[in-house]
């Protein structure tokens, strides 16, 4: 059986920054008894209390993180892209320790979004760009697939 990595939160655990969950049913349909599911929250991962405070990327996107020319920082003015390089390289880890080959990840978030990313300055406004650990995952090699363009059949 293949083994995915599941954003956390679309599974039931209130671990967003809000103290809440983002379960989600056609996530646990899709998975059901296809794959084996290995559980992220990078963010948690990486140090973050829950609940938090929301985080945005300023100055780029997840991979520009990673690379050192943009950051991370809460709506109060924390810089916690520390937390959120910590998380992402934990996640890379968890990925190689258990075999996985895919992920599917919570849309938007500065960690878990895929594409499409809020861009900064807390108004709800997106632009282009993976979150840091989900760039982190396809910079590895995984599949990643979001809970908005997850494949119909796995
Ligand atoms: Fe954790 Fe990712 Fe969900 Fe945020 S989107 S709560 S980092 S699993």
């Amino acid at each position: 059986m293949k083994t995915w990595l599941v954003s956390r939160c679309l599974l039931g655990e209130p671990c967003r920054y809000d103290g809440k969950a983002k379960g989600n049913d056609r996530v646990r349909d899709l998975l059901k008894g296809k794959v084996r599911v290995v559980g992220i929250c990078p963010e948690c991962d990486g140090g973050l209390p829950t609940p938090r405070t929301p985080s945005e990327i300023q100055g780029g996107d997840g991979a520009d993180v990673l690379r050192g020319a943009a950051r991370v920082v809460s709506v109060d003015g924390e810089d916690r892209t520390e937390a959120f390089v910590r998380g992402a390289r934990m996640a890379v880890e968890t990925a190689r320790r258990e075999g996985a080959e895919a992920a599917l990840l919570k849309a938007k978030s500065p960690s878990c979004g895929i594409g499409h990313i809020y861009d900064g300055g807390f108004s709800g406004t997106l632009r282009e760009g993976d979150g840091v650990a989900a760039a982190a995952l396809r910079a590895a090699g995984l599949t990643i697939h979001s809970e908005t363009d997850c494949p119909g059949e796995i």
